[in-house]
């Protein structure tokens, strides 16, 4: 079935220095939220007059593109500034700081795949790096241009009209999507055939399905569906040395899977322009509860409980005491667990009831009636209300509450692992005491470090961290983003020190190469310099995200971007 063309006008406007919409603002509450926040951590709230393009001096343009593809590039100011950075919190205060020393020279938009391969042909034969960018959400130095002085200019290349779903087959429950389609362009364009890619991360908003499969990313789902990865069934890749499609199947035993490269590939490998993904029909049933435990680890032992147990909750969110109050859904003495189920084809009594059985065996505590009205009727709406409803609003407004502290000094950042359970407990100490020292000793100020699950599976978990410190006494920016810089250094070594990974779902970008260099065995990252020579032989392709793309031997690395800044 071909899909309506359907033409989309330009993006609203993001805004460059931070997160999401360009004219989103903080209500009365959420001000108050960022206020008292900085003054517990002994810093001075004040309202700060937002950076403006204006402010920002750009060099210009290194190099010109051909006449031929020119009608797609754009040197405006605000193009430019806003490919400058991905979205972690090092890019925002050096925004705030109004510090930019590598702006992409143009940015390209191309209209179809042709234009891509234009692009990526003139590229490689002008020696000028490209950068591909879905929808700039990176939080670990994905996207920066950041990319040596070898070349003879940077690119940034936004696929966002590329933002069609281009097929659908019904039968075999599976849509054809080109990769510059963010989140809700997929879900709308769906939506009329009553079916759903169900991924949902955090960033659902502002990101792409090309950016999803090139990160790896995982959706806000707990258990089972909820990696990128179980939706990929072909995938479809422009590289400087042609284009690989790969097969739609369902499963394959034919050797290494080559969409398992494209996957995770950080933009190093090619440019991905659509995907076959996999559906699912949009869920009618719904049950949730909200449950409270007197200790954190008792709690996480009712989650691995849940995640052996087949029941595959869809959502399974444990939150420490003080991420409950960062949540705003706890006061800091429990840790709460929110649980959820869904489906599109039968009633969840019976999971949710089975749950809870395995809840009370853990000593967990929750509102019966609350849970009878979430499994009530199809359609229920009471997974938005309560403390799930609470943990949502939150889980989507927060990234906007950090902008304005980190231009008030505050360091805010997030990390996460993942690692078996026999070593869970012993690692979220571990890490935890490690960071603490590491900030203590950068920042000379006391921090707050919660942490929350966000995904089970029946061998482990993935702990999510976030940090908030003032990032020095004076509360200048530029002292707190110095010490960010050794503080994440600390946060990569401990995680991966500890046995687990340097990221179970933001990639590993520029910032997290330092872990990736310890977690990888040496031999596979020379196959990767393999396959990186073979389809980018000029090593255009995003150069410094996952390994240096002109050392044949991917070597160490061990600094994060702002330290290579040229
Ligand atoms: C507030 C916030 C919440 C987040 N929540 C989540 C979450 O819940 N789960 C999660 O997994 N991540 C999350 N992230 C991280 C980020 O959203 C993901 O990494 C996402 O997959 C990036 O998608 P994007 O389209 O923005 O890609 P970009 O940021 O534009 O690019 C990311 C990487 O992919 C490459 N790339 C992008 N498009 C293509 C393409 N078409 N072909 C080849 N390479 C490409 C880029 O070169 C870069 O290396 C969050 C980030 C923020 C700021």
């Amino acid at each position: 079935m071909n899909v309506e063309s359907i033409t989309f006008s330009r993006r609203p406007a993001r805004r460059f220095w931070g997160w999401g919409a360009a004219d989103a603002v903080l209500d009365d509450g959420e001000r108050a939220t960022v206020k008292s926040m900085v003054e517990q951590l002994g810093g001075r709230y004040a309202a700060l007059a937002p950076p403006a393009v204006a402010e920002f001096e750009l060099r210009a343009p290194r190099v010109a593109p051909p006449a031929s593809l020119a009608a797609m590039f754009s040197k405006t100011p605000l193009d430019r500034l806003n490919h400058a950075y991905g979205k972690s919190y090092a890019d925002c205060a050096r925004m705030w700081l109004r510090r930019l020393h590598n702006p992409p020279d143009w940015v390209a938009f191309p209209d179809d795949e042709p234009a891509v391969v234009d692009i990526l042909d003139w590229a490689a034969c002008s020696n000028v790096a490209v950068i591909p960018f879905g929808g700039g959400t990176s939080v670990c130095g994905g996207v920066e241009p950041t990319v040596g002085d070898g070349f003879a200019g940077v690119i940034s290349l936004n696929m966002e009209r590329l933002g069609r779903v281009l097929e659908i087959d019904p039968l075999s429950r599976a849509a054809r999507i080109q990769a510059g389609a963010f989140g809700p362009e997929i879900e709308s364009q769906l939506r009329p055939h009553g079916l759903t890619l169900r991924h949902f991360p955090q960033s659902f908003e502002f990101s792409t399905l090309g950016g999803w499969i090139a990160t790896r990313a995982s959706g806000h789902y707990a258990t089972q569906y909820t990696h990128i990865d179980d939706f990929v069934e072909a995938t479809r890749m422009v590289t400087p040395s042609g284009v690989l499609q790969t097969r739609r199947l369902p499963a394959s035993g034919a050797g290494p899977a080559p969409d398992r490269l494209v996957l995770g590939s950080e933009g190093t490998l090619g440019v991905i322009t659509e995907a076959w993904m996999r559906l699912q029909d949009k869920p009618r049933f719904r049950a949730s509860a909200s449950i409270r435990f007197a200790d954190y680890f008792t709690a996480a032992r009712c989650v691995r409980a849940l995640a052996q147990s087949g029941l595959n909750p869809t959502n399974c969110r444990l939150l420490d005491p003080m991420e409950t109050v960062f949540s705003g859904i706890g006061d800091g003495r429990c840790a709460v667990l929110v649980l959820g189920f869904e489906s599109a084809d039968h009633p969840l009594q019976a999971w949710m009831e089975r749950s809870l059985e395995l809840v009370l065996d853990h000593g967990g505590e929750y509102d019966a009636a609350a849970v009878a009205r979430s499994m009530e009727s199809e359609g229920s709406k009471e997974h938005r209300r309560g403390a799930a409803g609470a943990w949502r609003k939150a889980f989507i407004r927060m990234p906007y509450w950090r902008d304005p502290a980190v231009g008030l000094g505050l360091i805010m950042d997030t990390f996460e692992s993942a690692i078996t359970w026999d070593r869970f407990e012993s690692f979220y100490q571990s890490v935890k005491l490690e960071v603490q020292t590491a900030i203590q000793r950068m920042t000379g100020q006391e921090s707050i470090i919660s942490c929350r699950i966000t995904h089970a599976y029946p061998d482990g978990v993935a702990p999510y961290f976030t940090i908030a410190v003032l990032g020095s006494p004076s509360g200048d920016v530029a002292s707190a983003l110095a010490a960010w810089r050794e503080i994440k250094l600390a946060a990569n070594a401990a995680v991966v020190g500890q046995a687990g990974t340097v990221t179970h779902h933001h990639a590993v970008g520029r910032d997290h190469r330092s872990g990736h260099e310890l977690e990888m065995p040496g031999l596979f990252r020379q196959m990767l310099a393999a396959a990186k020579a073979v389809v980018d032989p000029t090593g255009i392709l995003n150069p410094g995200a996952l390994y240096d793309a002109r050392s044949r031997s991917i070597g160490k690395c061990g600094v994060l971007c702002e330290h290579s800044e040229k």
